[in-house]
Order: structure tokens, then C-alpha cells, then sequence
């Protein structure tokens, strides 16, 4: 998938690639970090690996409004990654991908959404629901 995506596939962009692609929800740089520093990669390499990989359109990256990146697999041809709205807990900052849905009939009706231009990102926030039952 690297070598199709035009870059090299070095150790740290395929430690990156698996995690991204084996994890139930967003990635943040530190999560990573934090499971690879142990095999010999460091901080920088695994944020170039980040970096190279979103701009070569394998990887989304996320502004869920927290002033942290998080990363998810971008690749259209996968099922399940096309872009989608993403579920935020207050409570406990848990993050959930949900369906893929499209916006863009919700703004027919009324003449003030025309002012919409590309949205980049859905997001949901609430309480999750083991954090609504406590
Ligand atoms: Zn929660
Ligand atoms: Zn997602």
C-alpha cells in the first residue's frame, strides 16, 4: 500500500501503516508513539511517517476541535473509510467512527446552509453509553 501510495516503505512507515490500519478508531501521534518507541523508532520519524502518509492520501487526519491530530485510514477503496462523521465523549474522550452519511440534501431547504462550502469534518458530541449510564 505504501509503495502504491509513491513512497518508500521504510520500517517506521509500515510499523505506522499497521497500527493506523488495525486500530477501532483514530490514532493520535502520541498513541503511536507510545507503541512503537519501544521497537526503535522515534517521535519525529513516527510524525514524518504520519505527515508522508496523509499527503499521499493513505491516512485522514482529524481536528475533532481538541487541538489534537488524530489519523485514520483514508483509502476509498477500503470499505468503511470512506469520510464519516466521527462521535466525541465529554465524559471519558473516547472517539467512535460512525456510517459514512451525506450532508449535502440537509442543505436544500434552507437558503442559509448555501453558505456551506466543503466540509472537512462531522463531528458528534455527547456522552458515550457506558459514560451516560454511571
Ligand atoms: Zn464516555
Ligand atoms: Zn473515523
Amino acid at each position: 500500500m505504501i509503495r502504491e501510495a509513491g513512497l518508500r516503505a521504510t520500517p517506521a512507515r509500515i510499523s505506522v501503516l499497521q497500527l493506523v490500519q488495525g486500530a477501532t478508531s483514530p490514532l493520535t501521534h502520541a498513541d503511536l508513539v507510545e507503541q512503537l518507541t519501544s521497537n526503535g523508532s522515534d517521535a519525529s520519524t513516527i510524525f514524518r511517517a504520519l505527515n508522508d502518509m496523509t499527503d499521499a492520501a493513505l491516512f485522514r487526519r482529524l481536528d475533532l476541535g481538541d487541538h489534537v491530530w488524530r489519523y485514520e485510514m483514508a483509502m476509498e477503496q477500503n470499505a468503511g473509510t470512506s469520510p464519516h462523521p466521527h462521535f466525541l465523549c465529554l465524559d471519558c474522550g473516547v472517539i467512535t467512527c460512525l456510517e459514512p452519511v451525506d450532508i449535502r440534501p440537509l442543505t436544500k431547504e434552507n437558503r442559509e446552509l448555501r453558505k456551506v462550502g466543503k466540509v472537512t469534518e462531522v463531528l458528534l458530541k455527547g456522552s458515550c453509553s457506558s459514560c451516560q449510564e454511571e
